[in-house]
């Protein structure tokens, strides 16, 4: 250890107020790296605490400042946590798979293995720099291969557990990015990376089950301390809709469709006697006048009249040729009868069965009843094809016999009507009572119906971890054997995408020519990589366990560290990110290798920086380049700037004038402590303002209320200097513990002045005494030959020396004060009279 008088910076007494950032940073850069300060006892810690932060995808510019107020949030946060006891583990790591890497790549004429070192290299000295409280022993990077490895076991737990499989589906294609992408990076129909228009491919892709997990994913959601937004995306991603499954009787399709009627009871054989439709709204059953299957719907071959075979033929001919977004905004009604019947449970009656492309396969069963009374492009449709449109709801100012000239929608104090005995009902008291109905009779139940749909993990490029799945002609899909694990991506040199649909890797017979590892004959690799996602999908359960090479994660470390106790990231990954992070961790959870379902307890999203009221983009030239900021201010300036724009979950507004406040604020505690008094008793109103603070400050900081924390301490620092009075020992020690979360180098440099040998960081939160928070500030008028020049602000309590020490301090009152005073009149926490 360093003791005060060894270091590099002991002050004289004349030196001037500010310090030297630069050479304080070096120092404590330096000795917490050559004493592990930020290396927690993983194995043996009593009390863990895991502060996780979102990890950067390490980009050629460089770390930018939105990541840096992210990164410096959390850091605070941390801190802190260590300062009132725990032992904190603050990793960090590097997101570094994917399109945006290949891309730049690809744009550079660099190979992806060069430059990602060199992006990681560059945040690795920037996060540094920066101060952060990151273990740098336990760092992943989801492209090497020791962590990828794991990402592929991963795919293989779902593998084996049938969560993980094969479909031939109209998947989004990115014809810029030549790459399927998920229903998450479509936005309103355009790739969210490049804004090209999304169009419609039929591939063979991996998906993982996420929709088994909907209900858990859903309902989990009630217990976790998240942001209040944050859950609501999720919610609303999932999108649970209450209906109900009613399933309608088919009339025999090789009878004549003119004599069905007189042919009720003659139902197909088999399993195809019924279709089971969803609806949110089986209290307007009684006016279902037809059923709608999707195009492609399987039940239609074998329902399908003959007479009409030739109409539906065409008609599913010309919708497979059309793509989803169009189906689904088309506002033009087509459709074909089926020729079949089929029997309305409720009212006993026949309705024809159509297809028609406003139904799609992947929402609730692929078949709707169709209630055009009551439901617009029901009555659109009806409308069209002259089928009956009746009302089944009424509202208040209706009866069951006011015309219907457009769908009625409006459930505010409707009734039911034309429904037998559920006339008169409310619509929500007649979807619960309906739906038993309907189960009682066997036709139906109460179900719920979800919007999530299953993640596509197949992406056909380069720069991500290959699928461990070898396609055998004997066997089939074989997973590759956990000990051959990792199936590493090779270093090739044409990794550009074209338009074939399949992964560069599938132009290199010499990587994906392998035997089969169940048969031992020929076989395939999978060409396609996996989606980006999976690799931020578990990172957080690898960090504790980096350095155990064997397992992905070891068992007794994550017992002691999972789940993490606190996340804070970008609310930009509430619904993806988020998501499959909980799903995975519920999956490993099912397969017995966690020991809790939930991976992170608290969440919390950080704001957004704009700069001068914009938000920073290069072509406005308004980006702040955290380096410079840094050169000139410091970390510390420029964290506790960055802290103090705004409420760390809203976010701020970067504005260059503010920062050097921010310096002298940190000056003048420099000063302060420099300057203290070891021998002088402190002073009882000012103490009062300290245990004020303690208690603001901790208050403050577990609530992320960075911004007031920071203005509280300037507020003290204020009282505490108040007409330049000397500070005492015991008026800046706990100082410098609570300013040590956001501007650590300062702090330990200012904790070794006063004489402490540990960190400040080992050395508690201080208390404060609840006794002695009453009291604040208060003003006093100071008069000079009788006349008021100004006022001044010190603790309530401050005695007649204290408060004409302040009055000397203001130039504007100083200057009326010509003479040494020969009469001075003081009235306590009023005023202060002075007679030259
Ligand atoms: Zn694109
Ligand atoms: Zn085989």
């Amino acid at each position: 250890m360093t003791s005060p008088t060894q270091h590099p910076h002991t002050p004289a007494p004349d030196e001037p107020i500010g310090y030297d950032p630069a050479l304080v940073e070096r120092t404590w850069r330096e000795k917490w790296a050559q004493r592990a300060s930020n290396r927690p006892d993983i194995a043996g810690c009593a009390r863990p605490y895991y502060a996780l932060m979102m990890f950067p995808y390490p980009s050629a510019e460089g770390l930018h400042v939105g990541n840096l107020f992210a990164f410096t949030g959390n850091d605070i946060f941390a801190r802190f946590q260590r300062l009132i006891g725990h032992t904190v583990f603050e990793p960090i790591g590097f997101d570094a798979f994917g399109i945006h890497s290949e891309n730049y790549a690809l744009k550079v004429g660099a190979h992806p293995m060069e430059l990602i070192p060199k992006n990681i290299a560059n945040f690795t000295r920037q996060l540094t720099r920066a101060g952060l409280m990151v273990d740098w022993s336990r760092t992943v990077d989801t492209t090497h291969p020791s962590y990828y490895k794991w990402t592929q076991w991963v795919f293989l737990q779902l593998f084996k557990r049938g969560l993980a499989y094969r479909k031939k589906a109209a998947v989004n294609w990115c014809p810029s990015c030549k790459t399927v992408l998920s229903n998450e990076q479509v936005e309103g129909g355009h790739c969210e990376r490049c804004t090209t228009l999304v169009e419609q491919r039929a591939m063979e892709q991996w998906f993982f089950r996420i929709t088994d997990y909907a209900p858990r994913l859903l309902a989990n959601l009630d217990t976790l301390d998240w942001s209040a937004s944050t859950k609501a995306a999720q919610r609303n991603w999932i999108g649970r809709s209450d209906g109900a499954e009613i399933r309608f009787r088919i009339l025999n399709p090789l009878e004549d469709a003119g004599s069905a009627a007189a042919h009720a009871t003659s139902e197909v054989a088999s399993g195809i006697s019924e279709v089971t439709v969803f609806t949110t709204r089986p209290d307007t059953i009684f006016g279902a006048t037809y059923l709608v299957l999707a195009p492609e719907h399987p039940l239609l071959d074998l329902i399908t009249s003959a007479d009409q075979q030739a109409a539906v033929d065409a008609y599913r001919t010309r919708s497979a040729h059309q793509d989803i977004v169009t189906r689904k905004t088309n506002k033009e009604k087509t459709g074909a009868f089926t020729g079949a019947y089929a029997t309305n449970p409720a009212t006993g009656g026949l309705i024809p069965v159509w297809t028609a492309d406003y139904v799609l396969m992947e929402y609730g069963t692929g078949a709707i009843m169709a209630v055009p009374g009551h439901d617009e492009r029901d009555f659109a449709f009806a409308a069209k094809f002259e089928l009956p449109i009746e009302r089944v709801v009424a509202g208040p100012d209706q009866t069951a016999r006011t015309p219907l000239t457009e769908a009625f929608t409006d459930d505010a104090g409707a009734v039911l009507c034309n429904s037998e005995r559920f006339d008169g009902f409310p619509v929500d008291e007649a979807k619960a009572a309906i739906a038993a109905w309907l189960e009682e009779k066997h036709a139906g139940k109460a179900v719920a119906n979800y919007r999530l749909h299953d993640w596509c993990i197949s992406r056909q490029r380069y720069w991500g971890p290959p699928i461990p799945i070898i396609y055998c002609d004997e066997c089939g899909p074989v997973a590759v054997p956990e000990k051959d694990l990792p199936v590493v991506l090779p270093n090739i040199a044409d990794f550009t995408p074209d338009d074939s649909g399949v992964s560069p890797l599938a132009r290199h017979e010499e990587w994906y020519r392998v035997p089969c590892p169940s048969c031992g004959k020929k076989a395939r690799r999978e060409t396609d990589v996996s989606d980006t996602f999976l690799d931020s999908g578990w990172y957080f359960l690898r960090y504790p366990s980096v350095g155990h090479d064997d397992v992905p994660f070891d068992a007794t470390i994550t017992k002691k560290w999972l789940p993490v106790n606190s996340y804070i990231g970008g609310n930009e990954h509430a619904v993806l990110h988020l998501l499959y992070s909980r799903f995975l961790t519920m999956v490993m959870y099912d397969a017995g290798h966690v020991h809790f379902e939930e991976p992170f307890t608290t969440f919390r999203a950080h704001g957004l920086i704009i700069r001068d009221g914009a938000k920073m983009s290069k072509s406005k030239g308004n980006v702040v380049n955290p380096d410079e900021y840094i050169e000139e201010w410091g970390a510390d300036t420029f964290r506790t700037y960055l802290m103090f724009l705004g409420p760390f979950e809203e976010g701020g507004d970067f504005r260059d004038a503010g920062i050097s406040g921010v310096k002298r604020f940190l000056d003048r505690v420099w000063a302060s402590v420099r300057d203290a008094s070891t021998t002088d008793e402190p002073d009882q109103a000012v103490m009062r303002k300290l245990h004020q603070t303690i208690k603001k400050v901790g208050d403050d900081v577990p609530v992320l209320a960075y911004n007031t924390a920071i203005a509280a301490m300037m507020e003290y620092v204020n009282v505490l200097r108040s007409g330049e009075r000397k500070p005492r020992r015991a008026e800046v020690e706990p100082l410098v513990q609570l300013m040590a979360p956001f501007a650590p180098h300062i702090a330990e440099e200012l904790w070794q002045m006063l004489g402490h040998d540990i960190s400040v960081f080992d050395s508690g939160w201080p208390a404060f005494d609840a006794a002695r928070l009453a009291g604040g500030t208060v003003k006093i008028a100071v008069q000079v030959n009788g006349k008021t020049r100004g006022m001044v602000v010190v603790a309530e309590g401050a005695d007649e020396s204290t408060v004409y020490a302040a009055a000397l301090a203001d130039a504007s009152i100083a200057k009326f004060v010509t003479g040494e005073p020969t009469k001075r009149v003081f009235v306590a926490g009023r005023l202060l009279s002075l007679v030259l």
